[in-house]
Formats: C-alpha cells, structure tokens, sequence
C-alpha cells in the first residue's frame, strides 16, 4: 500500500512517562507504515520545559494558531516531589493552563462507547459529551482565612477611581471569604465553541448554571449564550435540525441520569471538571475518553483525557511488563489526522482516522484489551495484553481493514 500523503504538518507535542512511551509505539506501529506523517515537533517532555524555560510549551501553542490543529501527548505537571525529580529551576505552570490561556479554548470530552464495557447508567445509549469552560471562577480565585471578627466588603474601583461596594458579610468569629471573577470576552468565546462544536456535531446542545441563586454572576452566563445564540446561531440550528436548551445545573443533573445520551452538555469550569470525572467512569474508565480543545478562532488541540500514568511507568523502568491503554492517546492522533483531512480536502487520510478507530473498537470488542477494560468488561474470559501487545493486535486490525 502506498503511504497516505498529508499537505499541511500537525502540531505535535510530546509528553512524559508512559504516555511518552505509548507515543512512539503508536508512531511506530500505527501511523508510520501508513501514513506520509508530517508533523511539527515540540518536546513538552519535563526536562525539555526545563531546559527551555518553559518557552517550548509557548511555541507549541502559537504553531497551533498557526496550523490550526495539535495533538499533545499527556505531560506532567510540576509539584513540590518533581521538583526534585526533574531538578527543574522552576515549578513550570501546566502546559494545559499556558496552551488554553494562549488559543482561549474549551475542552470538550467524549467517553469512547464499545461492546462489552457498558455504562453503569443502563439508558445512556450514547456518549455524553462535556463542553468545559476553561478559564476563571474558582480556578482564578483569590480566598481569605478570617481570623476573628470583622466586616468583608467587595470593592470594585473603576479606572476613574468610582466604586462599587457590597458588603459580603459581618463576621462575630473566625471564617473563609473566596473572590471570583470571570471575562465577559472569555464567556463569549466559549458559548460560540459550544454552538460550532454543537453544529459540527450535529448534536443539541444543553447548558446550566445555577442562575436563581447567583442572579448577576451566573445569570450572565445565562443571558451571553442566549443573546449569542439568537442573534448568530437560531438559523443554523433550526437548519441542522438541532436544539439549543438551558436549564439550572441541579434540573440537568436529573436530566441527564434519565436521557438517552448523544448530547452536548456545556458546563462552568467547576462543573465541567466535577462532571467530566462522573461522565467518564459512569462510562467505564479515563483512558476511553477523548478530549480536545477548541479555540473560538477554530484551532484544534487533541489530546487524551487521563495523565501521564506515572505508576505504569515506574513499573516500566524497572524492566516489568505493563498494561496501560493507549486508546485514548490513539484517538488524540485520529480527531487530529480527521480534522487536518477534512480542512485540507484529503479523503484518505480522513477514512484512515476512521479504519483506525475502528480497529481499535474491534480489538476490543473481540476480547482482546488491556487490564483497566478487563477488569470492567462484561465479555467473559478477556485476553489482557501488554501495552504492546495491544498495539499490535490493532495494527493487525487496521492491516485486515485494507485487505
Ligand atoms: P493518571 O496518569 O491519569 O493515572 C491515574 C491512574 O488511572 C493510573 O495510575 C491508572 O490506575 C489509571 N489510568 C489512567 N490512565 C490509564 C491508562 N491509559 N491505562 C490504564 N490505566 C490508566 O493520573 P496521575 O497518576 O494522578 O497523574 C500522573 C501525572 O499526569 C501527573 O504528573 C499529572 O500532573 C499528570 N496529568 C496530566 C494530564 C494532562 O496532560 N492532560 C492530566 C492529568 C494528569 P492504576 O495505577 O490503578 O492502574
Ligand atoms: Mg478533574
């Protein structure tokens, strides 16, 4: 077979620990000896952020404005025992952080649905996807420990020196006082990637907050989307044949237990985060589930929702056999080579996304898995393979699909 030509290179980004060694398998066995692969390599593995003072994270970040699609391996982000592990000069922010705050994205994730792992949630007959908000609420708070009695006030002072106060609370005693904020531009951006993505999908699209009880903060979460939605958006939902729906985050919660799924669900920055975690293991497990980031400007990051998965790793090194699954970090490869095919008109390398998605899906449902989908499988007598083993049992897979 003639190698799959590709026109514009991918923004690739590699990792650290097993995802790293997942990575170059997955180059080696399923994409090289298929695919012309043109890629624009950055290393956001630890020591290479070290050694560049984090520049090559920001590099990685603008090749992706300027290519429109990225596929970034799991990295680790730095605490106080890397530090000493890595010998880093710095305590590096998260490349996610500094890649979100630079394309301004939102993260949306999707459970990958195969026979034999079934979602605990009986009627979920389809994946859920969750759209999260990216930037600011709690994740951008500033918080005070009271120590004793005393009044909090919110002051805000404009550039002419006006105020607005509100008093928080008259403290007796000691207590906890949280300051958050988020930007109206950071709110607009993400309710326009949730209706593209929601077009794109061709999905409905929900989204809640808790606006009866916060009437300025999240009621103008409420009042963005549904002035962007009726002013940009109505037509080309109504032609897609596709909805639009809010309700309060506790009504969704219901909801979305009694739904069939196939939806897009658009939370705030701490839903999204609680929820994707519920949404993934009601669905079976981290490593079945995508996740990519969608700028507003329409650039694409793929990645893989789980970490580093730092305790295969040690295992790794210690010359032990691993069984770590590597589909999740596949399909960032697959959204990001699907997505370059579609933007460049390349119909074979589109349809070769989807072959290897398939072999993957096929692998698995053929009882052939890693050990996480074993121990969940409803399939009787699953054979459990190594991270390579794995890999190869798809690579035999995609070979039969071009047979
Ligand atoms: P993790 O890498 O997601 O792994 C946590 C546990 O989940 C693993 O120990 C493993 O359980 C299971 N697991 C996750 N992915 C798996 C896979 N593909 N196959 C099989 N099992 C899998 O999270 P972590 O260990 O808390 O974090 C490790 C590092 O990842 C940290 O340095 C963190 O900063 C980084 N991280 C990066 C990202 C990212 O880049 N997007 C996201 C989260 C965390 P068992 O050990 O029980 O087998
Ligand atoms: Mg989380």
């Amino acid at each position: 077979m003639e190698k799959i030509k590709m026109t514009t290179p991918l923004v690739e980004m590699d990792g650290d620990e097993m995802t790293r060694i997942l990575w170059q398998m997955i180059k080696d066995e399923l994409l090289l000896p298929f695919v012309d692969l043109k890629t624009e390599y950055y290393d956001l593995g630890l020591a290479c952020r070290n050694e560049t003072d984090d520049q090559v994270t920001v590099d990685s970040a603008n090749a992706t404005k300027k290519y429109g699609v990225a596929v970034k391996c799991a990295t680790i982000t730095p605490n106080a025992a890397r530090m000493s592990e890595y010998h880093l000069k710095e305590m590096w922010k998260s490349p996610n952080g500094t890649i979100r705050a630079i394309l301004d994205g939102t993260v949306f994730r999707t459970p990958i649905k195969v026979k034999g792992i079934e979602p605990c949630v009986k009627n979920w007959e389809l994946p859920i996807t969750i759209a999260r908000h990216a930037y600011g609420d709690v994740y951008k708070n500033v918080e005070i420990k009271v120590p004793g009695p005393g009044k909090a006030e919110l002051v805000f002072t404009a550039k002419d020196g006006t105020q607005i106060k509100e008093t928080v609370f008259d403290f007796e005693g000691p207590g906890i006082i949280q300051g958050q904020h988020n930007v109206e531009a950071s709110i607009e951006s993400f309710a326009r990637s949730c209706f593209n993505y929601a077009l794109d999908q061709k999905q409905e699209l929900w989204f809640a907050t808790k606006d009866t009880i916060s009437k300025k903060y999240d009621h103008t979460f409420k009042d963005i989307f549904q002035e962007i939605f009726d002013a940009e958006y109505k037509e080309k939902f109504d032609a897609a044949g596709i909805t639009y729906f809010y309700t309060l985050i506790d009504d969704a919660v219901a909801r979305v237990m009694k739904s069939k799924g196939g939806f897009i669900w658009a939370c705030k920055n701490y839903d999204g985060d609680v929820m994707s975690d519920m949404i993934s293991s009601a669905f079976g497990s981290l490593a079945m589930m995508t996740s990519v980031l969608v700028s507003p400007e329409g650039f694409y990051e793929y990645e893989a929702a789980h970490g580093t998965v730092q305790r295969h790793y040690y295992k790794h090194l210690e010359g032990e056999e691993t069984s770590t699954n590597s589909v999740a970090t596949i399909f960032a490869w697959t959204g990001a080579l699907r997505k370059r095919g579609e933007m460049d008109g390349l119909a074979d390398l589109t349809a070769f996304a989807d072959r290897l998605e398939q072999a993957c899906i096929k692998t698995i449902e053929s009882g052939k898995m890693t050990k996480d989908l074993a121990l969940i499988t409803e399939l009787d007598q699953p054979t459990v393979l190594s991270s390579e083993g794995f890999i190869k049992e798809i690579r035999k897979e995609l070979e039969r699909s071009y047979q």
